[in-house]
């Protein structure tokens, strides 16, 4: 979204033209930022052989995840629901990486069946694979090398409590299930957590990486899942993904030359790739002052976003209606029956009741999370995609929310 004659677009169309349009609440995505980010990152490693596998549950939109398939993107599936949607999206199954946590041996199963890449997290779900699978199918593990990183103890995975993947201390049980049942290892995965700023991270987990896989010859790909920053407010520092790039790609040639036989690099980018080029557009509905502060209270709330008040996210949040009035303090709050904050003490151009907010920096975990609590409907969908404005999901109705509920009729 920019700034340009004191109206907000993207791609030369004006958001408040989009609210106008398609209604608010209404989440929108720039297709153009996406492309960027992807390339961006995509000629970030130098003389290595790179593979994005974009992470859908940040933003699943079968359009959104046609689209990263049209640029060159794989999959990364976390969920045997997302890699039918990958499927249908047309995407290979050999592209989609199936990275579950926690699942039903059924579901891998299934997953097996469609054909995608596994990646197993824990030893127990391992031994089953070998028993029923032995040597017939390859399959990558996901290693938790305890790393800590990340932005916020939610979002980090790597630290000793997490759930995910096979600790790195179990080296000594894991080669022994895997001679047991002759299991043939192509991958090693890792994903520490998200909001990572450094390569010092990213490198420290590929020595690890690395380090395993001497026990494996027949790796194809390592996998150093995601992390990938963005910056949320004016001043958070930058992600130098070039310099990373230069870093992690020296390393990795230098691995590739000692293992002896070419790898693939595997990245698992969501938020870097499509957090940025969203954008929740919603109405003023009322101004309120309160003895404390003053509210502006908007037509939607933490059931279409929850990222601030599950992990205390920051967004920028500007009044597109009124671009260069007086500035004032406000804290810009929903209207779900509960405390949900978008933004405390935010100097906005003067609110007025009817203005159009934007707040940005939603394209990542904004409508993915989004629920139906207080019986709200969910907005719609627009990507914005060569100058066009495009309606890719329609805004929820009463029926939708009724679908399914089995209506019982009791005597009064
Ligand atoms: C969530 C997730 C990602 C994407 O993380 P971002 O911070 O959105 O880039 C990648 N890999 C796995 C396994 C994940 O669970």
């Amino acid at each position: 979204m920019e700034l340009k004659k004191n109206k907000y677009s993207i791609q030369g169309v004006p958001v408040t033209a989009i609210a106008g349009e398609f209604g608010t609440p209404v989440y929108v995505y720039d297709a153009a930022k996406i492309k960027s980010q992807y390339e961006r990152l995509a000629g970030a490693f130098p003389g290595v052989k790179l593979k994005l596998k974009y992470a859908m549950k940040a933003l699943g939109n079968i359009s959104i995840v046609k689209y990263l398939r049209s640029l060159g993107a794989g999959l990364d599936a976390v969920s045997i629901q997302e890699v039918q949607i990958g499927l249908r999206a047309g995407y290979d199954p050999k592209e989609i990486i199936y990275t579950p946590s926690c699942v039903d041996f059924a579901e891998i199963e299934e997953a097996i069946n469609l054909g995608v890449t596994i990646n197993i997290d824990n030893i127990a779900i391992l031994e089953q694979f070998g028993h029923k699978y032995g040597a017939s199918l390859p399959v990558c593990l996901r290693l938790n090398p305890h790393i800590m990183a990340g932005g916020n103890h939610k979002i980090s995975t790597g630290h000793i409590d997490s759930k995910f993947g096979i600790s790195i201390l179990q080296k000594r049980h894991l080669l022994r299930v895997i001679d047991t049942y002759n299991i043939q290892v192509n991958g090693l995965h890792m994903h520490t957590g998200s909001d990572i700023l450094d390569a010092e991270v990213f490198l420290k987990g590929a020595e690890v990486l690395f380090d395993f896989s001497r026990e494996f010859p027949t790796i194809e790909f390592l996998d150093f899942g995601s992390g990938f920053k963005v910056p949320y407010r004016e001043g958070d520092i930058k992600v130098d993904i070039e310099a990373l790039g230069k870093k992690i790609s020296a390393a990795f040639k230098q691995f590739e030359q000692d293992y002896g036989r070419p790898v693939e690099l595997w990245f698992e980018p969501g938020k870097f790739l499509v957090s940025e080029a969203g954008v929740l557009l919603v109405k003023a509905n009322v101004v309120k002052t309160t003895p404390a502060t003053v509210f502006v209270g908007v037509n939607s709330g933490m059931n279409h976003l929850i990222r601030p008040m599950l992990y205390d996210a920051y967004h920028d949040i500007v009044n597109v209606s009124n671009t260069n009035g007086t500035r004032r303090v406000y804290t810009v709050v929903g209207y779900i029956c509960e405390t949900d904050t978008f933004g405390w003490d935010r100097q906005l151009s003067e609110v007025h009741e009817g203005d159009i907010l934007a707040i940005r920096n939603a394209g990542a975990y904004g409508y993915s999370m989004a629920s139906n609590y207080n019986a709200r409907l969910r907005p719609p969908e627009v990507l914005v995609y060569e100058g066009k404005p495009h309606l890719i999901r329609e805004r929820e109705t009463l029926d939708d929310l009724l679908r399914g509920q089995h209506e019982m009729d009791f005597e009064e």
